[in-house]
């Protein structure tokens, strides 16, 4: 669509600059443009580049103001580098406040690389991966929860089996953000907790390029969570010092609860849910994580698991049906050193 590079933008750009633009990736029938938005710091320095992506899933939204809080506090005579945000990949989501682009119901974080002659969801794919690796030296992608859960931030990784980015280097980066867990996500068919192709998530694809890259799943959706964009921010101050694009020393983080396995807990009854535990807690197998109560009074369902689990996120609004998800729990973990 005509896009200059991004690289090639930032080469031009002035010293101890801040610029802007879009990213075309088509147009809508009215003619309004399918354009991906970014702001880019320019440092005083030469250095490495830091790409925040705010979102790919439309009602995300605590990554996008963390990126965006983060980006407008940030003096660039201070830089030696880069810092780009993506505030949203894709806008089309954004607007409609879905998760998946109403145009073609593509999830864009299973369309990576994408395709410049494919469907909507592949072009802004295809639109915003030519750019994050033609600059990034370091991509942190940004999640959230369902709107229907309460979640407190933790972090999704993968490996990539070519190896050109090792764990450590990524659990470094990890750190920063202080994260519950850090869940290790398989990649095979048919191993993620939920179906799908998982491997088109854009931190796998640049880890295949040799770019780290990794999941903040920062609160829940459709909010703004001053606490967790806080801490959001702090991750990329930190993780900025790390690459040596921000003056200072890096900080000192304890040891990240390495997940290996984690699950869905549904309900088997429809009714209403409340929670017996929160986010962040450890509950010891057989001890329940909360139960449903049907429309006649009756406790019909105690949910337990028979093994002890970390909860990741827990469901907020109490209306469930059978099959629902009510908690999203690590079932297998251990301490590992982030840096
Ligand atoms: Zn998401």
């Amino acid at each position: 669509m005509g896009t200059t590079p991004l690289r090639e933008i930032l080469a031009a750009a002035a010293p101890a600059s801040r610029v802007e633009g879009r990213f075309l990736a088509g147009t809508m029938a009215s003619g309004a443009e399918i354009a991906i938005p970014w702001v880019a710091i320019k440092g005083s320095r030469e250095g490495r580049c830091l790409w925040i992506n705010g979102q790919v899933h439309g009602p995300e939204i605590n990554g996008v103001l963390a990126a965006l809080d983060f980006v407008n506090r940030v003096r660039p005579s201070d830089l030696s580098g880069s810092i780009v945000v993506s505030a949203t990949a894709n806008p089309l989501a954004l607007d409609a406040r879905t998760k998946t682009t109403p145009q073609d119901e593509g999830d864009l974080d299973q369309s990576f690389p994408g395709d410049a002659g494919g469907l909507p969801t592949e072009r802004l794919a295809h639109t915003l991966f030519e750019q994050a690796r033609g600059c990034a030296d370091l991509l942190v992608n940004l999640h959230t929860m369902g709107h229907m859960f309460d979640s407190r931030p933790y972090a999704v990784y993968k490996l990539h089996p070519n190896g050109k980015v090792d764990e450590q280097a990524l659990l470094a980066m990890i750190a920063p953000f202080r994260p519950g867990v850090a869940c290790r996500m398989r990649v095979e068919q048919g191993l993620g907790e939920l179906p799908g192709n998982i491997a088109g998530a854009l931190d796998y694809q640049m880890l295949a390029l040799g770019i780290p890259a990794f999941m903040i799943e920062l609160g829940s959706g459709s909010r703004a969570e001053a606490p967790y964009i806080a801490q959001g921010i702090a991750g990329f101050e930190d993780v900025a010092r790390r690459m040596g694009i921000l003056p200072g020393d890096p900080g000192r983080y304890a040891r990240l609860k390495r997940v290996a396995r984690r699950a869905h807990v549904t309900v088997s009854h429809g009714g209403l849910f409340r929670a017996a535990k929160f986010p962040g807690e450890t509950v010891r197998a057989a001890d329940p994580l909360g139960s449903t109560m049907d429309l006649h009074g009756k406790v019909v369902e105690s949910l337990a698991l028979r093994e002890e689990c970390i909860v990741i996120g827990m469901r907020r609004d109490p209306v469930v049906h059978s099959g629902d998800r009510a908690a999203f729990v690590a079932l297998e973990w251990d301490e590992v050193a982030g840096e």
